[in-house]
């Protein structure tokens, strides 16, 4: 290459003629943005879609990680939208995906907050408003020689790589396939004055069949082959590449941390490369496991298309709480979460610090069991106030009808929900979501459990099934009947429980499931099918929490027209 004089002086015409009206440089940009004032290892970090629709479960997991680390280090975490790809663009996708990370409390620090709001000194942070700072780049390094015009049009890079997929050669415009990467600075000015379209691209100095590396700080040292490609930097509509947005932005807003997926680790070389050309510090790079769903055997990455779990909003509509979401995608970052959230159960999961040399590399397996695992913990750590609440806010907004029950009397939601919570010996874990609330809760009010009658029937013969066949229709009807006489409303819960205990002994059921494991033949059945007769009359279901309450709560009116329905029915 010629690196004479004549031909530095060549390379600025040409960088001006490609660039004309842009007057700032690099130097200008570097006192624009200068190096943020924060402590000295604090995590400047990002999360950069592109907004092409909604968010991503893995857009989540890595925006968790990168605000988290920002947060915990009083760094700085700034959302940027990459939108240099028009064609790929989605509209109204920037206020959903604002709108999804605020509902998972996934709010920036700076950058992007709403489709029509940035805040922060470090922008505009939408890429497609920042046409003129990837030019002026790109312009540094036409006047640098370390980039040029190319003037190839579709057609003739068609043929390149089709001659090269015919011959086996290593695909790309690179080397001698390079066309105007070869041809003389003269040419190149000339045909630029005569209006000829371009694009640019970066003069790489790599060869592919050298190695390269860096150090990714979850995987250690990436051995890798040197990128020998010339990479376009700037496409004919003028927007940069992901790879030069990447390197100028990453740079000019001072990322500390580039925590973006693995898919990304083959084009890191280019990456390093234009760093080095710019002259800028390159950031530590940081690959996240893409995550992968089981399916038979084996797995396979989380996909749009196939798996409603991939879309955030999924577990919004199915009432997962927030936390439970954020906690499980912490057991994924770092797999000693759940130990700490064992011996912190009070704790904030925010109090949780992430590692990031302990973010596993091959494991991000996405699995529901264990989220229904995490959240229904999650759950079983609210009291009856913040179920309550929780149900509430989230009924609202998916099932209006059962919202107006609650609401119209929250005193006995409260109560409902209180039941096996709230300093309870043993606290129920059945809620997975509040989705579950409804089928769960539904016998406290009259109208679902109607409804529930008429969609299942009576399912006294479950009982009939299950345990003995000694309990037929006319058994049922008699300890109804019975136990209609006897229970009180006012009864304490022991004296409630005497007096079911009398009653069952009288109509011959066993109230020692001990002698009556041993004596099956000589009664009707145990007081646990006595009590299921009466649960089942009040609830239409086989198994419930504490019975003795759920009547209380129901009150005797309910409780006794209930059990003269079901006498009625048999
Ligand atoms: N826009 C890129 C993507 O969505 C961002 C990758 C990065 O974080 O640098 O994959």
């Amino acid at each position: 290459m010629d690196n004479s004089k004549e031909y530095e002086r060549k390379c600025i015409e040409l960088a001006f003629l490609m660039f004309p009206g842009i007057d700032e440089t690099v130097d200008d940009l570097e006192i624009k943005y200068p190096e943020r004032n924060l402590k000295q290892d604090a995590f400047v970090t990002r999360f950069a879609p592109s907004p092409t629709g909604f968010l991503h479960t893995g857009a989540l997991f890595t925006s968790l990680i990168n605000k988290k680390l920002a947060n915990q280090s009083e760094g700085r975490f700034f959302l940027r939208i990459e939108d240099t790809d028009r064609k790929r663009e989605v509209e109204g996708s920037v206020d959903l995906l604002t709108k999804e990370m605020q509902q998972f409390k996934i709010v920036p620090d700076e950058g992007v907050i709403t489709g029509t709001k940035e805040v922060g000194a470090y922008g505009p942070y939408t890429q497609s408003k920042r046409e003129n700072i990837y030019k002026t780049c790109a312009k540094y390094l036409v006047e640098k020689g370390l980039a040029y015009p190319c003037f190839c049009t579709p057609e003739m890079m068609e043929k390149t790589r089709k001659m090269q997929e015919e011959n086996k050669i290593v695909p790309g415009y690179y080397g001698i396939y390079a066309r105007c990467r070869n041809i003389s600075i003269d040419e190149s000015i000339e045909r630029v004055k005569n209006g000829e379209k371009f694009i640019v691209r970066f003069r790489s100095n790599g060869s592919h069949l050298k190695k390269t590396s860096f150090v990714d700080a979850i995987r250690g040292k990436i051995e890798i082959a040197e990128n020998d490609q010339d990479v376009v930097i700037i496409k004919s509509d003028g927007l940069p590449t992901y790879h030069f947005a990447h390197v100028v932005d990453d740079h000019f807003m001072r990322t500390t941390h580039v925590i973006r997926g693995e898919e990304w680790i083959p084009s890191t070389p280019i990456h390093l490369q234009l760093f080095e050309a710019m002259g800028f510090k390159a950031p530590t790079y940081v690959h996240l496991p893409t995550i992968m769903i089981k399916e038979g055997n084996s797995k396979r990455k989380l996909s749009k298309r196939k798996d409603k779990e991939a879309a955030v909003s999924y577990f919004l509509k199915a009432g997962y709480p927030v936390d439970a979401v954020l906690e499980y995608l912490l057991t994924i970052i770092n797999s000693d979460f759940e130990t700490w959230r064992n011996k912190n159960k009070d704790l904030d999961y925010n109090d949780f610090v992430v590692r990031l040399k302990k973010v596993s590399i091959s494991g991000a397996l996405f699995d529901i069991q264990k989220l229904n695992d995490v959240s229904k913990e999650n759950i079983a750590r609210m009291n009856s106030k913040q179920v309550l609440d929780n149900v509430l806010d989230w009924t609202k907004k998916y099932d209006h009808d059962f919202y107006e029950m609650l609401n119209s009397n929250l005193d006995f939601a409260q109560k409902m929900f209180a039941m096996e919570r709230d300093n309870a010996k043993k606290i129920r874990k059945d809620i997975i979501k509040w989705e579950d609330i409804k089928p769960t809760y539904f016998y406290f009010f009259d109208k679902l459990y109607e409804d529930d009658l008429k969609e299942k029937g009576y399912m006294f013969e479950v009982i009939e099934n299950n345990t003995s066949d000694k309990i037929t229709k006319d058994v049922v009807k008699e300890v109804l009947k019975n136990y209609l006489n006897e229970y009180k409303e006012d009864f304490s819960k022991e004296e409630w429980f005497e007096n079911m205990k009398n009653t069952a002994s009288r109509l011959n059921f066993c109230v020692d499931m001990k002698i009556y494991k041993q004596n099956k033949d000589k009664y009707k059945g145990s007081i646990s099918d006595f009590a299921g007769i009466i649960r089942m009359a009040v609830t239409n279901r086989k198994n419930t929490p504490d019975i003795y309450y759920i009547m209380q709560l129901l009150g005797i009116e309910k409780v006794e027209k209930r059990i003269n329905d079901a006498l009625n029915s048999l």
